[in-house]
C-alpha cells in the first residue's frame, strides 16, 4: 500500500485531495492507494469571503461548508491536529501519541495571523482576514460616521496581497453611498515604499487612491498601537491618530514547519517549480504555507496542487514525474463596491491591470459562488 497524507483542508489540500482520488481513482479502489486528508476543523473555510462581511454583503456562515461535503468518497478523511513530523522516519505524531507512517506527505497548513506580536494591536485595531475580525468591523463601520479611518498593513507576507487595496477602495464606494465621505478621511499605509508589492498594482492603486481622496503613506512600519490614545507609531518615526483602525495582522506560517527544520517562519522551503521541499525527500507544500515568490492566495494553492497532484500519481505508479509549476496567479480585484479588475501573472511577470469594470465585479461574485465546485476538484 503506497500511503499519500496530506495536512490541511483548506483550499490546496482539499483541491490536492479530490485531485489525486480522481488520478489515482483505479489505485485507490484496488486497494493499492490510500490518499488520506487530515485537517483540524471540520468546516473547510473559503477566506476570500470575508472581504464582504464588514460591509454586509456576506455572512461568517457564507465562507464555510462541512469538509465531508467538499471531498471524493476515495479520501479518507480525518479530522484531527497533526502536532509532529519526522521526516527521517516518514512520520505524523498526533496530540494522544499516537503516529501514521507516509510515502509521500503534502503541507498544506495555510498560514495564521499573530496581532500579537505589535503591541497594542489586538486591542486597538480591527481586521477583516478571520470571521469574527470580520464581524467585529462591520459592527464598528455601520456606526461610524465621522472620523479616520486607516488601513495599515503591518507585515508581508500577507494573504491576498490585494485584499487591503480592495478593502480601502470598497470602504471609499461604500461611505459615498451613504454620504459620510466629506466626514471621513481614509488613510492606507504600506511598509514599503509604493502602495503594493507588484509596481503595477502599486501604481493602478496610487492613481485610484489620488482620485478617490485617500491618502498613501508608503515606508510605514508600524511599531505599535496606542490604543487609549488611537494612535500608530511607526519605526520611522511617525504618530498617526486614528479613530477605526483596520490593520493587516503580521502572518507566520506553521510550527510544524519550523520544529521540523522543513523552513524559517513556518514557511516551508521548497523549489519553486516541483513545490518539493529542499530538505527533505518525499515532503512537498503547497497554498499559503510555501514559501515560493508569488501571492499567497487561493488560486496559487489551487494550481499549485494540480502540479502536486500529477507529481504524487506519477511517482504512487513508480513514473518520473514531469509537472511543473510556473507560477500562475490570477487574481479579481474589486475596485469599489460595484466595479473589479482581473490580473494574471507567471514567476517574474509584472502583471497587466485592466480597465476596472461591472463585469469583472460580477465574474468576482461569481467566482466566489462557483468555487464550492473547483474545491471539489470540478472546474
Ligand atoms: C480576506 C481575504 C480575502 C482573500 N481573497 C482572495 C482572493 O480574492 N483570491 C485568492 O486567490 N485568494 C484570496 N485570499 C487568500 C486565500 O484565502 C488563501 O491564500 C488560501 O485559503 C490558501 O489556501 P491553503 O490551502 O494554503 O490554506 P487554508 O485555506 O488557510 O487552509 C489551511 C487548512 O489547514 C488546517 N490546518 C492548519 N494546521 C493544521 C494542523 N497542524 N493539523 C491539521 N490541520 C491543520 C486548517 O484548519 C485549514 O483547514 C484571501 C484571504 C483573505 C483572508
Amino acid at each position: 500500500m503506497h500511503r499519500i497524507a496530506i495536512v490541511g483542508g483548506g483550499t490546496g489540500g482539499t483541491v490536492l485531495a479530490n485531485r489525486l482520488a480522481n488520478e489515482l481513482k483505479t489505485e485507490i479502489e484496488a486497494g493499492e492507494v490510500e490518499v488520506r486528508l487530515i485537517t483540524a476543523d471540520p468546516e473547510h473555510v473559503y477566506k476570500p469571503t470575508f472581504l464582504y462581511v464588514p460591509f454586509g454583503k456576506k455572512t461568517v456562515d457564507d465562507a464555510s461548508r462541512p469538509i465531508e461535503e467538499l471531498v471524493d468518497r476515495r479520501v479518507t478523511l480525518e479530522i484531527g491536529e497533526v502536532t509532529g513530523v519526522d521526516t527521517d522516519r516518514k512520520q505524523l505524531s498526533f496530540p494522544d501519541g499516537s503516529t501514521l507512517e507516509y510515502d509521500q506527505f503534502v503541507l498544506a497548513t495555510g498560514a495564521n495571523l499573530e496581532p500579537e506580536v505589535i503591541p497594542g494591536l489586538a486591542e486597538g485595531g480591527h481586521h477583516f482576514y478571520g470571521p469574527d475580525g470580520a464581524e467585529r468591523l462591520r459592527d464598528e463601520l455601520a456606526e461610524f460616521t465621522e472620523g479616520h479611518i486607516v488601513l495599515s498593513v503591518i507585515g508581508v507576507p500577507h494573504m491576498c496581497p490585494a485584499a487591503p487595496v480592495e478593502f480601502t477602495l470598497m470602504v471609499d464606494d461604500w461611505l459615498r453611498e451613504r454620504g459620510r465621505r466629506e466626514d471621513v478621511d481614509v488613510t492606507y499605509t504600506y511598509p514599503i515604499n509604493r502602495a503594493h508589492g507588484l509596481e503595477s498594482i502599486a501604481e493602478w492603486a496610487t492613481a485610484l487612491f489620488e482620485e478617490r481622496d485617500v491618502t498613501l503613506e508608503t515606508f510605514f512600519n508600524v511599531d505599535e498601537i496606542d490604543p487609549d490614545a488611537g494612535i500608530v507609531e511607526t519605526v520611522e518615526g511617525i504618530e498617526l491618530e486614528y479613530d477605526l483602525l483596520v490593520a493587516i495582522p503580521p502572518h507566520r506560517g506553521s510550527d510544524l514547519v519550523t520544529d521540523a527544520g522543513l523552513g524559517e517562519d513556518g514557511w516551508v522551503d521548497v523549489d519553486r517549480h516541483t513545490l518539493e521541499a529542499t530538505v527533505a525527500e518525499d515532503v512537498y507544500a503547497i497554498g499559503d504555507v510555501a514559501d515560493v515568490p508569488t501571492s499567497k492566495a487561493g488560486s496559487v494553492a489551487h494550481y499549485e496542487a494540480g502540479v502536486v497532484a500529477d507529481r504524487i500519481a506519477s511517482r504512487a505508479r513508480g513514473q518520473t514525474p514531469t509537472a511543473t509549476y510556473d507560477g500562475k496567479t490570477v487574481c479579481f480585484l474589486e475596485a469599489g463596491m460595484d466595479e473589479a479588475t482581473f490580473i494574471e501573472f507567471e514567476y517574474g511577470e509584472e502583471p497587466y491591470v485592466r480597465e476596472p469594470s461591472k463585469p469583472l465585479h460580477w465574474a468576482k461574485l461569481g467566482y466566489n459562488e462557483s468555487y464550492w465546485l473547483t474545491a471539489r476538484g470540478l472546474l
